[in-house]
């Protein structure tokens, strides 16, 4: 029960990865925020959480919305009484090559991941600062933080910005307590990736098997995908780990397809 008496708030929590962040940090303690633009989706996770006797509450929240955002953080505070965790997780995917890529959703992809992180980070700074017990902050990275794959622009330049996010937040924040740290997994089997498999094999001409083996497995070192439970995990050892030594990283979990 590592995270005992902490309160850690997920995004884009109502499924996939996030989801399973959320559960993880439960399991060790923490009371839990399930902040999505899903709030049915939301709603029935928090519950679920709640059923196996941790606290843990639903909230509706737009990451791209400073005013969502600002109202779901109050929220917390409100009815946990404190924030000790972020973990800026909610993403989306949106593949197709540069020259056919609408401008209009490299502006949604930008909004979804970098300004979702730029002010969820910023709302809840402002209380890890005040509370006195700093925090940590996690970002949900990708491999594509370090390495660039066709057809997904909009992504690697979000997910590197990440990096470049987080370093400056580890600066800012590390005086003061608060950690960041950015978590980078491999291909995982989730809705968002699922959806990708006939995307991208109509986009390069190749069967959805051949997808799954030569795209995102091939250079895995064992061509199995990502577990969600494997970024949970690690998500629940950056929130639990308490001195900054552990700050401004990138920790990639990928069945070795990236080294760093
Ligand atoms: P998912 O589609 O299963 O879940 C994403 C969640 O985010 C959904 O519940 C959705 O409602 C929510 N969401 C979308 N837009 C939102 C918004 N504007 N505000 C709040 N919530 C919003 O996806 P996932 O695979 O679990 O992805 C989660 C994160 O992990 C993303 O940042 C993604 O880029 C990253 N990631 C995923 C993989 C993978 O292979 N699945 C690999 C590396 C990184």
């Amino acid at each position: 029960m590592a995270l005992k008496d902490k309160v850690a708030l997920v995004t884009g929590s109502a499924s996939g990865i996030g989801e399973q962040c959320a559960r993880k940090l439960a399991a060790e303690g923490a009371s839990v925020v399930i902040a999505d633009l899903n709030l049915d989706n939301a709603e029935r996770v928090a519950q679920d959480i709640a059923r196996g006797g941790a606290k843990a509450i639903a909230v509706a929240m737009d990451v791209t919305s400073e005013e969502a955002v600002d109202a779901g953080i109050a929220e917390t505070l409100n009815r946990l009484g404190g924030l000790d965790v972020l973990v800026s997780n909610a993403g989306i995917q949106i593949v197709n090559r540069i020259e056919d890529y609408a401008f209009a959703d490299w502006k949604k992809m930008m909004a979804i991941h970098l300004d979702g992180a730029f002010l969820t980070t910023k709302a809840a700074i402002k209380h890890m600062y005040a509370s006195g017990k700093g925090g940590s902050i996690i970002y949900m990275g990708s491999v594509h933080s370090h390495e660039a794959s066709q057809l997904k622009s909009a992504y690697v330049a979000a997910k590197h910005g990440l990096l470049g996010l987080a370093r400056v937040v580890a600066k800012e924040g590390g005086p003061r307590g608060v950690r960041a740290n950015v978590v980078c997994p491999g291909f995982v089997r989730t809705p968002l990736v699922d959806k990708q498999i006939p995307e991208q094999a109509k986009a390069l001409g190749i069967s959805e098997q051949e997808v799954v083996k030569n795209v995102m497995l091939k250079d895995t070192v064992d061509g199995a995908f990502t577990t969600v439970g494997d970024v949970a995990d690690t998500v629940a050892f950056l929130a639990g780990f308490e001195s900054s030594a552990l700050t401004g990283q990138s920790i990639v979990v990928s069945h070795g397809w990236y080294m760093q």
